[in-house]
């Protein structure tokens, strides 16, 4: 009674106040238009609150600075004195990229435009082993992170014979070469038993892991659109997730929200993970394992948060690839428990694993597996109506590299399981020698400090933070570049990371000593430094740059020119 007395009310003064004094047209008009206000104001407020309920009030504050400094620092950076001195020091950076790039040498023959007549292949062969031979790091023996993933002289054999069969194969017409498509389903159905692919499950190669990562953003998001009704698509993964999965929410306009680690573990914070999730969630993400700490995020928990809220997840095993998925049939480990990552959880949707890496195929070969032929039907392009025949694609390019596939299957059938178990169990014993080493070596366990807990094939330490202030962690990956060897740097926290492949198995022990050596050396230069002003290193200096927010910007621009030099003749 109560109750329908305010109403009433309401409704009255609400007639009052648009239709007494109006003609009845604008009355509607006027009455709409706040509607459609207050709806939008509604939806506004709506999305602040479950931003600062999924981030946490601090955590939104620290999101809120960095937008508002990421739109404001490159207003302030282009007002012309500042901007006039920052040019200069950007030039002079672009002049040392190119320089470190732009490799040349006056014995080359320069090619920026076609030759008048070509070449014999004689004297191409002679200008291909030329180019070879330009100065670079040394990954044929092993002093290389990761990058080349070499399955040994008689397997590359193998494989140029495979593309030399096959180099005008085109996956895009499997009428003209049927022989291509059987080899590519079987890949597809190996990789899968390898992950535990239960019923239903399907898959498609890809020419890497991006693709593969593109294709699963891209399934997701049509997946919630279809069955869900989403168009404002969020994607939730630890900031550990490989860029690719950034390229994917930027590509396919999804909204990207990246939770913290669990400082103990460095795995995803679940209970980060739970708080995001709302009714626009498309993908959860998780890494087995993720590329800057080598370290597997805690799938069996993220599977239990997308069977609960019923959303998909994406498991990137791209670089864990044939070493993530042999460490229990290799029993590298003994027989300690590996936990789950696979499509024996639940929650597992989809999969990434690249062939490219420790599966020792050619360059260019990934699959991205689903656990039904729904979710990858929601990555096809299909087009029945063009004007040029019906068509469909299943990934992202159209004409396909066969001959690729083809390799990719050869090394497959060739290294079989018993060859992925050594491999698994040689990189790994090494790996964790290195870990062991960190951990246990008196002198470097002082100093460093492994990250999280690897058990595959990538490693990674930083400086213990009370040494943070004598010793950088980008000055030793200077010294161990003098010595030849090539780490890859991290940076939240500055750490630098060793990703162990078949080439670096040999040369483990002088990896090791020459850590020690280099800690040392850059303990000494830091000592002799102490009432000097620091002069920072090249990599030091780069990530200063990019780690500050007063130059954030500029080490976009940096990247830029990098990747502008790649077209320099
Ligand atoms: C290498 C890698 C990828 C994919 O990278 P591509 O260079 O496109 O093959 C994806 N995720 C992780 C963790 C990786 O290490």
């Amino acid at each position: 009674m109560f109750h329908d007395k305010y109403v009433d009310i309401i409704v009255s003064n609400i007639y009052e106040y648009y239709f007494m004094n109006n003609n009845q047209l604008l009355g509607w008009l006027q009455l709409i238009r706040e509607v459609i206000c207050a709806y939008i104001i509604f939806n506004k407020i709506s999305d602040l609150f479950t931003a600062i309920y999924g981030y946490g009030p601090i955590g939104y504050i620290k999101k809120l600075y960095k937008s508002i400094a990421s739109f404001f620092f490159p207003i302030i950076m282009s007002l012309p004195p500042i901007k006039s001195k920052i040019d200069k020091e950007l030039n002079e950076t672009i002049v040392k990229i190119e320089q470190e790039l732009m490799k040349n040498d006056d014995n080359l023959l320069q090619f920026p435009q076609l030759p008048k007549s070509g070449l014999s292949s004689s004297d191409i062969e002679i200008e291909l082993d030329k180019l070879k031979e330009l100065k670079h790091n040394d990954w044929y023996n092993g002093r290389v992170s990761g990058a080349v993933y070499h399955g040994g002289d008689d397997l590359l054999k193998l494989q140029s014979d495979a593309y030399f069969k096959y180099s005008v194969a085109n996956q895009l017409h499997p009428d003209v070469f049927p022989g291509v498509r059987k080899m590519e389903a079987e890949v597809v159905s190996m990789v899968l038993k390898i992950f535990n692919g239960t019923e239903g499950s399907c898959g498609s190669t890809t020419s890497g892991g991006t693709e593969s990562l593109l294709l699963a953003g891209l399934s997701a998001r049509e997946f919630g659109k279809k069955f869900k009704g989403i168009n404002k698509p969020e994607v939730i993964a630890p900031i550990t997730i490989h860029a690719g999965i950034e390229k994917a929410c930027f590509y396919f306009g999804m909204k990207l929200h990246l939770v913290e680690l669990d400082p103990k573990t460095f795995q995803v914070d679940i209970k980060k993970v739970r708080r995001l999730i709302n009714k626009n969630t498309v993908l959860l993400c998780g890494s087995a394992p993720n590329y800057p700490h080598g370290v597997i995020d805690d799938i069996e928990e993220l599977s239990k948060l997308a069977v609960r809220y019923k959303i998909p997840l994406h498991v990137d095993a791209c670089l864990g690839s044939f070493i993530v998925s042999f460490l229990e049939k290799s029993k590298v480990h003994g027989d300690k428990q590996i936990p789950k990552f696979d499509f024996r959880l639940p929650g597992v949707t989809s999969i990434s694993c690249d062939t490219h890496k420790y599966g020792f195929a050619p360059k260019g070969s990934s699959i991205i597996m689903y656990r039904n032929k729904i979710l990858r039907q929601c990555q096809y392009y299909i087009s029945s109506d063009w004007t040029g025949g019906m068509y469909g694609s299943p990934t992202l390019a159209g004409s396909r590299p066969g001959a690729l596939m083809v390799g990719c299957w050869a090394t497959l059938i060739n290294f079989g399981e018993e060859g992925y178990k050594k491999s698994c169990f040689e990189i790994v014993s090494v790996s964790m020698k290195f870990k062991k080493c960190i951990k246990e070596n008196e002198f470097l366990s002082k100093y460093l400090e492994i990250i999280g807990d690897p058990i595959g094939s990538v490693i990674s330490f930083k400086i213990k933070d009370k040494y943070n202030y004598i010793l950088g962690i980008y000055d030793l990956s200077d010294l161990l570049s003098k010595k030849g060897w090539h780490f890859a740097t991290l940076q939240n926290p500055p750490a630098l990371h060793f990703a162990f492949t078949r080439l670096t198995v040999p040369v483990i022990n002088e990896l090791i000593d020459d850590l020690i050596i280099c800690t040392k050396e850059s303990l000494e230069i830091e000592h002799e430094n102490k009432n000097e002003k620091k002069k920072q290193g090249d990599t030091a200096a780069l990530y200063g740059i990019a780690g500050s927010v007063h130059t954030a910007g500029i080490a976009d621009q940096l990247i830029a020119a990098f990747l502008d030099t790649l077209y320099k003749v």
